[in-house]
C-alpha cells in the first residue's frame, strides 16, 4: 500500500537475451511449464480494503483491480498475504478495531470460497493447500500503530492468523521512526525493540518495507529471525526513501532474509518519480479525481487511482514505465543481496501497476523474463516463492525455540 500515485511496466521482448539456437517458443513453453509447477508467493496485496464495502467479492472474475480467484488461477498466484492496513493517522483503539474488522473479512473471504482458498500461517500450511488444490491465503498488518502500543494486540492479532507486521506505514507510530516521515525516536524506541523480541517468540515476521534505515538496523540488531521487506525496491535505481540502498538489501542477505520486489511504478522507475516531481499539480489532480469517483471508499481510491494514472500516462502526460522494471530490480536485488534473498511483494489494489503486470494473471510473464536472462529453474523457484517460505521456516523455528519446544 502505498499512498501516491504512479504507474509502470515489463516488457518481455522475446528475442533480446536468447541464448544461441533457442527459441522464444521453446522458453514460452518451458516457462508455462516452470511457473505451474512451482509455488507462487506474492507477499503484498491490498485486495482487503475492497472486502470492507460489501460490494467484491474474489470469487467472480472482476474487470477492475488485480486480484480475483480465477485471475490468481490463471497467473498461478499460490500464496497470497492481505494486507490489513489503514494510514498512520488512524491510532489507539480505532486502529485495533479497524483491524479486526479487516482480519474478519480476509477470514470470511476463505471461509465463503472454501473450495479455492485456505487459510495458512505456515510454510507447511501452504505447501499443504498447494497440493490439495487451493490458494493459501495468509495476512500482514502494514503498520505497528494498528498494535495501540500493546503486546496483547499483537498477540491477539497473531493468534487470529496474521503472520507479518510491517513495523511502520509511512508515517511514525508510537515506537519507530517511518522512511517518509521525520524521525522522532532515532530508530525503533525501547518498547519498539520488544515489539520485535515478541514478533519473533509468536513468529510473526518482522517486516522492515516502509521503516526508515535506522529503524531497519536496529530491527536488524534485536531480532533473533531473519528479516524481511514485505514490498521493497531497489533504492539504486529507484531513489525512493522506502526503497532498499544495496548496503541494507546485503546486511540483510547476511541475516538470512529477504526482499520482495514491488511493483509500483514510482518505487521502480525513477523517471516515473522524477515526472511526478516535476508536476505536483499532477497528483493533486489525480488526487481530486480519485476523490469524485470514490469518497472516502479506500478500496475504490486505490483502483482507481491505478486507473486514473494510467488515463494520464495514455495522454502522455506522466511517463509509461513497462514490467521489464520489476526484473531490472530483481537482477539488481540478486546481483547484490544473492539469489537466495529475493522474492516478490507486488502492492497489487494498493498501487499503480506497470504495463504488463495489470494483474495476477501476468505473473507467468515474470517466470518467462527470468529464463530469457538465463536463470536456471532452481534459481526461478527461489524467485517465485521458495526463498520467501524459507525465511518463513526459519522464523517457525526460531519462534518454537524461545517457547522452548523443539
Ligand atoms: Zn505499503
Amino acid at each position: 500500500m502505498l499512498r501516491t500515485t504512479l504507474r509502470a511496466g515489463l516488457c518481455i521482448s522475446a528475442g533480446a537475451f536468447l541464448a544461441a539456437g533457442v527459441t522464444a517458443d521453446d522458453i514460452s513453453a518451458r516457462a508455462k511449464k516452470l511457473h505451474f509447477s512451482t509455488i507462487v508467493v506474492d507477499t503484498h496485496d491490498d485486495t482487503t480494503q475492497r472486502f470492507l464495502d460489501g460490494k467484491f467479492d474474489l470469487g467472480p472474475r472482476n474487470p477492475r483491480g488485480s486480484i480475483d480467484i480465477p485471475r490468481m488461477r490463471e497467473g498461478n498466484l499460490s500464496a497470497i498475504f492481505f494486507s490489513i492496513w489503514m494510514p498512520s493517522k488512524v491510532t489507539g483503539a480505532e486502529a485495533v478495531d479497524h483491524a479486526l474488522v479487516q482480519i474478519d473479512a480476509v477470514r470470511e473471504q476463505v471461509r465463503k470460497h472454501s473450495n479455492d482458498l485456505a487459510l495458512a500461517t505456515t510454510a507447511a500450511e501452504i505447501r499443504e493447500a498447494r497440493k490439495q488444490g487451493k490458494i493459501a491465503a495468509l495476512m500482514g498488518v502494514e503498520g505497528g500503530h494498528m498494535i495501540n502500543s500493546d503486546l496483547g494486540v499483537l498477540r491477539s492479532f497473531a493468534a487470529l492468523g496474521v503472520r507479518y507486521m510491517t513495523l511502520t506505514h509511512s508515517g511514525n507510530d508510537e515506537w519507530a521512526d517511518s522512511s517518509t516521515d521525520k524521525a522522532v525516536h532515532n530508530g525503533l524506541t525501547d518498547f519498539g525493540k520488544d515489539v520485535v523480541r515478541e514478533m519473533n517468540r509468536l513468529g510473526v515476521m518482522v517486516d522492515i518495507s516502509h521503516v526508515s534505515d535506522k529503524t531497519f538496523y536496529d530491527a536488524l540488531e534485536v531480532s533473533k529471525a531473519p528479516l524481511f521487506a514485505s514490498h521493497s525496491s531497489c533504492r539504486a535505481i529507484c531513489d525512493a526513501p522506502r526503497n532498499m540502498t544495496d548496503q541494507m538489501m546485503k546486511d540483510l542477505a547476511a541475516k538470512g532474509g529477504v526482499i520482495q520486489i514491488n511493483y509500483h511504478v514510482g518505487f521502480l522507475s525513477q523517471e516515473f518519480r522524477d515526472a511526478e516531481k516535476a508536476n505536483p499539480e499532477l497528483n493533486k489532480a489525480i488526487a481530486a479525481e480519485v476523490m469524485k469517483r470514490c469518497g472516502e471508499n479506500e478500496g475504490c481510491q486505490l483502483i482507481e487511482g491505478d486507473r486514473i494514472t494510467r488515463e494520464y500516462v495514455e495522454q502522455g502526460k506522466l511517463p509509461r514505465v513497462e514490467s521489464a522494471k520489476i526484473i531490472e530490480h530483481v537482477e539488481h536485488a540478486v546481483k547484490v543481496a544473492g539469489i537466495d534473498h529475493v522474492g516478490l511483494g507486488s502492492d497489487f489494489d494498493g498501487a499503480n501497476m506497470p504495463y504488463g503486470m495489470e494483474d495476477a494473471s501476468k505473473l507467468p510473464r515474470i517466470t518467462e523474463a527470468l529464463l530469457q536472462k538465463g536463470y536456471s529453474e532452481g534459481d526461478v523457484k527461489k524467485v517465485l516463492g521458495e526463498n520467501t517460505l524459507r525465511v518463513m521456516t526459519e522464523v517457525e523455528r526460531v519462534s518454537r525455540e524461545m517457547n522452548g519446544s523443539k
